[in-house]
């Protein structure tokens, strides 16, 4: 089985390092195991959407030195051929199966009534007896977990998967939004299916969306998403240790490019996730060094 991964940024800010170090990891992998490499932009937040954003990901992708096998060849193609509002109907039919399924309840909490209710930063089922309709307006649509739902995936370079708790990391999820638009877990499954994306990179803090993910996979049989191996990196922290955030001007990779820097400190990063030591190799030189170890042939090739 060969590698399919895809790099996935969303134009609701501009890219920051630890991004583009995702996007340099999963493109060395695929290039290290011949595998392929998909450009997938996650426009699926029109609100916070800005052109120059959806630009910024392709300036980006270039500075970086790196290239791709699908995906848009520009922001216009993009708009085009490759927004996520064109998948909609895909995204719908798997909520609709599901809802089959009499596993999704329907919730109008508001925030503010969330909040209070939540335990701890998790909804707390207040609407799982309720018995709403489904086709109640303004309400969003929550899957209904089991009680004890633990959810395995593989992780790259572990010999035992990776076991979650999904009550406990992610309560009743949010799986159609009170606008009657499909959230992301839903629109992500269905487009890494869509790709037969295998191998995905992401920030440790999308670990529950994983477990969310696979419960889903699982829930509509989907099952070469269960086969998936995963990457879960640290995330990027800035000066005073919070997370990197996309709105942050000073550590935008677009103010790095217009300063005439060099990649090379997002390229490093990269290097250090991959256990790679890094002497100021391009991520082509970086992928010839991953493919000579032997540890990597056992998941690809
Ligand atoms: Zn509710």
């Amino acid at each position: 089985m060969s590698l399919r991964t895809r790099i996935a940024p969303t134009p609701s800010g501009f890219l920051h390092p630890g991004n583009g170090a995702s996007f340099v990891l999963a493109w060395v992998v695929a290039r290290a195991t011949k595998g392929r490499v998909l450009l997938r932009i996650d426009d699926l937040d029109r609100a916070r959407f800005r052109m120059e954003y959806l630009e910024d990901i392709f300036f980006t992708l270039d500075w970086l030195g790196l290239d791709y096998d699908e995906g848009p060849a520009s922001p216009q193609d993009f708009l085009d051929r490759f927004s996520q509002s064109l998948r909609t109907d895909t995204y719908h039919e798997a909520l609709r199966q599901l809802a089959e399924q009499g596993v999704l309840y329907a919730c109008d909490c508001s925030r503010r009534h969330i909040r209070e209710q939540s335990v701890g930063s998790l909804y707390s089922g207040f609407c799982r007896q309720r018995k709403l309709y489904l086709d109640t307006p303004h309400t969003a649509w929550r899957i209904r977990l089991p009680d004890d739902c633990e959810v395995a995936f593989s992780e790259w370079k572990q010999d035992v998967p990776v076991s979650l708790n999904l009550p406990a990391c992610m309560g009743d999820f949010v799986l159609r939004q009170k606008d009657g638009s499909p959230a992301y877990q839903i629109a992500s499954l269905c487009d890494d299916l869509l790709w037969h994306i295998n191998f995905i990179v992401r920030g440790q803090d999308l670990l529950p969306s994983t477990g969310a993910q696979m419960f889903l996979a699982q829930q509509l049989g989907y099952e070469d998403f269960q086969k998936a191996t995963f990457f879960h990196h640290a995330l990027l922290t800035d000066d005073s240790g919070e997370k990197l955030s996309k709105s942050a001007g000073s550590t935008a990779l677009k103010s790095w490019r217009e300063a005439g820097k060099s990649p090379d400190d997002v390229w490093r990063q990269a290097a250090q996730w991959l256990g790679l030591e890094y002497r100021e190799e391009t991520p082509m030189e970086m992928a010839a060094m991953l493919s000579s170890g032997a540890k990597i042939k056992a998941h690809f090739l």
